[in-house]
């Protein structure tokens, strides 16, 4: 029996946006999307010429996500889209997700998914009035050995949670930060288009999550501090956090685009009374899980003995590196079978993380404005 594949469309992640390749690819690994519309840039021509590129219908490149509403829902129900990613600068996220949700699409919404904790609380709302499926791009949840250790922990492998550690440190901006004249050319470090937050909203939140989806625990309080490096740069470019997480354990989280020659160098680490394990993002198929009273051992995907949601994650037998892009298909694999009824979004960050997420930022900003005060998440 033929499956129908979810028809859908992706706006923002035009050509040369950095995320846009990966969820094009992404979308199509499980043979389970195609891709059949869009508003690929803020540019109609642009977006026009992209669907060419594309092979797409040009009907179907909206100049607007206005349009992409009107046209969409006009279709039988047989040709609509049913899926929409949202793969645009911040600003736009809140106001498109709100829009789509209400009108009964499907989303897959970039991280932050807002600006500010109220719109994501708002947003949340929704999204359980429409009874339709939201998730969250955190792609790094996708990754077969992130899985491993989130099973592993709710297992008790570690025992009781004592410390976590998560550091996510790039250089990028450095080189712009210290030449004024670039900083116009970087949407993440303009308030109007990348929020209330560039280091901690960009790549602190992703951390944050990891540390969240992998413990099963929350942080309830933390004590930060940003820097802006230059004072006339309003949005911080690094940034720390000291957390008190729900059972009391204590953890430390540092974000920095300002890490020179560092490129994407996500790590997380969590410890318990029996054992710790830890995992770093430019090395992603390899996990340590680390014993007081045994060598070390080492966990990569595709083994029997990985558990059944790692080993679902990989698609090819042990020893093919499979990385970001494969994470961000587990994405769409999880959010496919969500929508065909199949399975929950058990493994996908949904709205519940991006409050999450919006909260974490919001604390880190206050705190850090207060002068180091803790606060409550
Ligand atoms: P980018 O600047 O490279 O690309 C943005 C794209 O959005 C471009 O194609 C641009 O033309 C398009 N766009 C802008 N305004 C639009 C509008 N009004 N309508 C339609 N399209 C519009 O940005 P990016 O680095 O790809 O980031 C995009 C989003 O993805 C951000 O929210 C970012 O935080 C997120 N992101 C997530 C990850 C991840 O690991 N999940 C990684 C990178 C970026």
């Amino acid at each position: 029996m033929t499956r129908p594949r979810i028809r859908w469309g992706l706006v923002g992640g035009g050509q040369n946006s950095l995320i846009g390749i990966v969820h094009r690819v992404a979308a199509s690994m499980g043979d389970d999307c195609e891709l059949v519309g869009g508003v690929f840039s803020e540019h109609e021509v642009k977006c026009l010429e992209f669907a060419a590129v594309l092979g797409l219908d040009p009907a179907r490149a909206y100049a607007t996500l206005d349009a992409l509403i009107v046209g969409e829902t006009a279709l039988p129900a047989g040709e609509r889209m049913s899926l929409v990613t949202i793969a645009t600068p911040n600003y736009l996220h809140y106001t498109m997700a709100r829009k789509l949700v209400q009108s009964g699409f499907h989303v897959i919404c970039e991280k932050p998914v807002t600006l500010t904790a109220t719109e994501a609380q708002a947003l949340a709302t929704d999204v359980a009035q429409a009874g339709t499926v939201f998730a969250l791009a955190h792609t790094y949840t996708g990754y077969p050995m992130v899985r491993q250790m989130r099973s592993m922990i709710a297992a008790g492998a570690l025992g009781a949670i004592q410390k976590v550690h998560a550091q996510y440190f790039q250089g990028w901006i450095n080189p712009i930060i210290h030449d004024r004249e670039k900083w116009a050319s970087v949407w993440r470090l303009d308030p109007k288009r990348g929020g209330p937050s560039c280091c901690i909203g960009d790549i602190g939140i992703h951390a944050f999550n990891l540390l969240e989806y992998t413990t099963g625990l929350r942080v309830v309080r933390l004590l930060a501090d940003i820097d802006t490096l230059d004072p006339a740069n309003p949005l911080d470019v690094d940034g720390s956090a000291l957390l008190r997480l729900e059972n009391g354990a204590r953890g430390v989280l540092a974000a920095s685009q300002i890490a020179t020659g560092e490129e994407n160098n996500l790590q997380i680490a969590v410890y318990g009374r029996d054992g710790g394990l830890r995992w770093q993002q430019e090395n992603p198929n390899r996990l340590d899980f680390l014993r007081e009273d045994a060598p070390a051992t080492l966990y990569t995907p595709g083994h029997a003995y990985d558990d059944p949601v790692a080993r679902d994650a990989s698609k090819l037998p042990p020893g093919h590196p499979e990385g970001f892009i494969d994470a961000m298909g587990n994405i769409y694999r999880g959010v496919v079978r969500a929508i065909r009824g199949e399975a929950k979004l058990a493994e996908i960050p949904g709205i519940e993380a991006g409050v999450r997420g919006m909260r974490f930022v919001a604390a880190v900003l206050e705190s850090a404005r207060t002068g180091g005060r803790w606060v409550d998440i």
